[in-house]
């Protein structure tokens, strides 16, 4: 949704001793704590936080609650451009493709790194 004000995204990457289903588990209290109340929210508008679980090392999951990798991953240059960052030969666990391949074939109008707003 283009109508809506800037937001901020972010790749973290962490060893974890959870199993994915606790971690989306606490991921969706942490959005909670953080105010997201999704009964008020419109498809893709804004949201005061959006946890996503992009991958979990090369596990691949497809459970009703859980797809991982996250599916729209490869399809987004804000999701793919700072996990790039982290992690420039990362693969699809599914695929085996690298994705930076995915990144020259997706829009990156729009994008700028944090902090540097004012000159967009
Ligand atoms: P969202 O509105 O984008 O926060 O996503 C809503 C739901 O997507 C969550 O409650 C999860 O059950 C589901 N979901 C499926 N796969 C994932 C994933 N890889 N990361 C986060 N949520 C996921």
């Amino acid at each position: 949704m283009l109508d809506q004000a800037d937001f901020l995204n972010a790749v973290a990457s962490a060893e974890c001793a959870l199993e994915p289903l606790e971690l989306l588990r606490r991921c969706n209290a942490l959005e909670a704590a953080l105010g997201r109340d999704r009964s008020r929210e419109r498809v893709k508008g804004p949201r005061t936080l959006d946890l996503d679980i992009l991958l979990f090392g090369t596990e691949i999951i497809d459970l009703p609650a859980l797809t991982v990798p996250h599916p729209g991953m490869t399809e987004r240059a804000f999701v793919l451009r700072p996990l790039l960052e982290l992690e420039p030969d990362l693969a699809d666990p599914r695929t085996g493709r690298v994705f930076a391949d995915f990144l020259a074939s997706v829009e990156t109008q729009g994008i700028y790194p944090a902090g540097l707003a004012a000159l967009y």
